[in-house]
């Protein structure tokens, strides 16, 4: 079984860190347990020519970093190095039955040399130089036959098709149903991507989107973010398996899950003002904010409630397997008083991955005693309530990620 996480940034994109390079996309997926990873950005050239000096064709359509890259060798370096496979996202927009749209999408391609072919395409409709994710003026629709007309076994997936304002399905550019995106070519959309502010049994709620595969991604923008959202792949090790996996369901066992509420568009309302507020309350002020009288920001699990034609939990369907998880540097954080990103949760996030595995392993796998065995009773406690879901939440909305509480207050100091 692999884990593969599909959707990622260079450090060519927009607000990425620096150290989205291969190496420490390598050196992450290592320590996190993750098998498969995107290399995001192939319309890229600069980030194309890095992939090309840094990497070497491994299996079927996949790569892996060359040997004189690998970094940390005391480090990490037993756990089996992640394979690549090319993949980027596109950002949309454009004016369609008299609306502007907003629309993210991603694709995957069977090799680099496919990369450069449609990037030369493309190039001649924007600009793929500022941006790892470029904005074109291109229609979906448009950009899905030219994806496919270059390579016939190329994947397109509308990117977490929820988001407010850049996404197939979002509140304030996105469209009401997939037909009227993608018109006669959408047959040959067969996945979406759920986002981190939504999980499948919320999508499942929407009949029109039962034949397609959901497909999970952490969309990370920096490489300890690698993971936090992934699919269950058991398939075997090449591109083909991935396509039949994403396009089939074959072999796609599940997705990892965010939990919703982290989210950064969970609930609706206003970051400014600071207010979160639930469909019911936002739909009390009308979809504006009282505190201000801007309109509020309307949240995935408002926008789901929209369209669904299904009640909260009845699934209808057999929606596939899913696990919702809070990344390991969050509960530490949480269990020792600390930012995520501080000094003292990274190195005791280190210390753990050393004694007891990756990432994925100790939040999966390994028994409470065996965790606590190389960190603190309280840390494998809270894993312990994470696998039980027994969390506290206080929604994300409006581009704010949720927080959320494992212990009551004073409960850590005993
Ligand atoms: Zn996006
Ligand atoms: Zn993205
Ligand atoms: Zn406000």
């Amino acid at each position: 079984m692999y884990i593969a996480d599909l959707h990622i940034h260079s450090h060519y994109s927009r607000a990425t860190s620096k150290d989205c390079t291969p190496e420490y996309l390598d050196l992450w997926s290592r320590r996190k347990g993750i098998g498969i990873l995107g290399t995001g950005d192939f319309t890229h050239r600069g980030w194309r020519e890095e992939l090309k000096e840094k990497l070497i064709p491994a299996e079927e359509g996949l790569y892996k970093l060359k040997k004189e890259f690998f970094m940390d060798k005391d480090y990490g370096i037993e756990f089996s190095s992640p394979r690549f496979v090319v993949s980027g996202e596109i950002s949309s927009i454009y004016k369609k039955n008299g609306r502007v749209r907003k629309v993210h999408s991603i694709i995957l391609l069977p090799g680099l040399e496919e990369a450069e072919l449609l990037a030369k395409k493309l190039e001649s409709i924007g600009n793929l130089h500022s941006d790892g994710r470029p904005i074109l003026g291109l229609d979906c629709r448009d950009l899905l036959e030219i994806v496919l007309e270059t390579c016939s076994q190329a994947v397109y997936i509308p990117a977490h098709i929820w988001t407010p304002h850049f996404s197939l399905f979002g509140a304030f550019s996105g469209f009401d149903s997939i037909e009227e995106c993608f018109e006669d070519l959408t047959p040959y959309v067969h996945a979406l991507e759920t986002g981190l502010s939504s999980d499948p049994s919320m999508i499942r709620r929407w009949s029109a989107l039962d034949r397609f595969q959901l497909i999970s991604n952490s969309d990370a923008h920096s490489p300890s973010k690698l993971g936090r959202e992934g699919n269950l792949l058991d398939i075997d090790l090449s591109y083909t398996g991935i396509w039949n996996a994403v396009q089939k369901g074959e072999g796609l066992k599940g997705t990892i899950e965010f939990f919703p509420e982290e989210g950064k568009y969970h609930y609706d309302g206003h970051r400014k003002c600071n207010l979160c507020l639930s469909p019911e309350a936002a739909e009390e002020y009308a979809g504006t904010c009282p505190a201000c009288g801007r309109k509020l920001t309307t949240g995935v699990f408002h926008r789901i409630q929209q369209v669904a034609d299904r009640k909260e939990g009845d699934l209808a369907g057999e929606g596939k397997y899913f696990e919702k998880l809070i990344p390991l540097p969050e509960i530490i954080g949480a269990c020792m008083g600390y930012s995520a990103a501080s000094k003292r949760v990274q190195s005791q996030y280190e210390s753990m991955v050393k004694k007891l595995g990756t990432e994925f392993h100790i939040l999966r796998d390994l028994s409470p005693d065996e965790i606590s065995s190389a960190s603190f009773s309280l840390i494998s406690e809270g894993i312990r309530r994470l696998r039980e879901g027994n969390v506290e939440w206080s929604p994300g909305y409006d581009g704010e990620y949720g927080t959320f509480r494992l212990f009551e207050p004073g409960e850590t100091k005993k």
